[in-house]
């Protein structure tokens, strides 16, 4: 029996309590995975208070991310021992996640952890920290330097946005931080932003060209913030977009593309392939100041999980969850 949350819906409505589950039998190919650490993420949110479609079968444990270590495996590239990090791959949606204090998980989903980053970090960091990896990579392969101009981060304050102007400011770029909070100014200046943007001059029917302000973008926002943008992009600008925190919606015009040959480079997280996983990894070793990263923290144990999931809709979440399983 292991500890877990676990998500029921035995009816119209789905309910989360923290349980003692039998997990299934280790599979071939599968790895057991004694969690040290899991996280929340805006997708547990929503999978935990069902406010967005995200578990796809019941019962559920949540988690789209856990770190810990090898119990046994059954897939030949990992062995008892080893450190591991699992991030997407409809875990915690599909297949029981890792908000457990043990994982079954197919050994290709699994990333060995780069010497440099703890266990501990590596939740810190999670699937949020990952994606906006992905997103600054997003903006390099599409030619955007620190040379290049001004770079964009809306909803500052959350996970996404927290590391990626960490990442960013670490590498050279100069930082405009998109936030509904601005009482959060000193928190988003220490994390390496240079100016902060209100919510306001980003909000509202876009017009389909405005001054040219930005030379790339990581948006977690969506919607009429990410149109907004779109808009106010330098010519041949680049924009990261990964989120929907504000809407699924895009409500654009194709004169960002046509007349300033913008390009909206999309980011997925759960599907990405394998090298690029690696490489996210390695880059997060290489250029995350862990102090930083400790800054944009705060521990929700695992009995706190479920009450804390609202917050997250609210938008009253600051930074990155650790949740210590161990
Ligand atoms: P958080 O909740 O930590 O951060 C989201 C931030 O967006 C908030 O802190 C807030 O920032 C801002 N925000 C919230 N609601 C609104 C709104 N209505 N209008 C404008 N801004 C808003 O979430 P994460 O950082 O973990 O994730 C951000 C988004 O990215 C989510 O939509 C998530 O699903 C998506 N995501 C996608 C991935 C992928 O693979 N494509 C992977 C990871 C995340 P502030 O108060 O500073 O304005």
């Amino acid at each position: 029996m292991v500890k877990a949350i676990l998500i029921e819906k035995p009816e119209e409505t789905q309910s989360a309590a923290l349980k003692d589950i039998d997990l299934p039998d280790l599979a071939e190919g599968e790895v057991a995975v004694d969690v040290a650490y899991s996280t929340m993420n805006y997708k547990d949110a929503l999978a935990i208070t069902g406010a967005g479609p995200v578990v796809r079968s019941f019962p559920m444990v949540p988690g789209i991310d856990c770190s810990g270590i090898v119990a046994t495996s059954k897939h030949p590239d990992f062995a008892k021992g080893d450190r591991v990090v699992l991030n997407g791959w409809g875990v915690g949606e599909k297949h029981w996640g890792g908000l457990a204090e043990r994982a079954h998980l197919k050994g290709e989903w699994l990333v060995k952890l780069p010497d440099g980053i703890s266990l501990r970090q590596a939740m810190a960091i999670g699937t949020a920290g990952y994606t906006a990896m992905l997103c600054v990579m997003a903006l390099e392969a599409h030619g955007v330097t620190p040379e290049s101009g001004e770079i964009v981060v809306t909803g500052a304050t959350g996970g996404v946005g927290s590391v990626a102007i960490a990442l960013l400011g670490k590498l050279g770029y100069k930082v405009a931080a998109v936030t509904g909070r601005p009482e959060e100014e000193d928190y988003l200046k220490r994390l390496g932003a240079s100016s902060i943007v209100p919510r306001e001059d980003v909000s509202g029917k876009p017009r389909p060209l405005n001054k040219e302000r930005w030379a790339g973008a990581v948006d977690v926002v969506g919607g009429e913030v990410l149109a907004n943008v779109l808009s106010m992009m330098a010519y041949r600008g680049t924009v990261a977009a990964c989120g929907l925190a504000g809407s699924m919606n895009l409500p654009t015009s194709v004169a960002p593309f046509i007349l300033r040959g913008v390009t909206l480079a999309g980011v997925d997280s759960v599907m990405c392939p394998i090298e690029d996983r690696v490489e996210a990894w390695r880059r997060l070793a290489a250029d995350l100041d862990m102090e930083k990263l400790a800054a944009m923290e705060m521990e929700v144990a695992l009995d706190e999980v479920i009450a804390t999931a609202p917050k997250f809709l609210d938008g009253k979440v600051r930074g990155r969850i650790v949740v210590p399983v161990a």
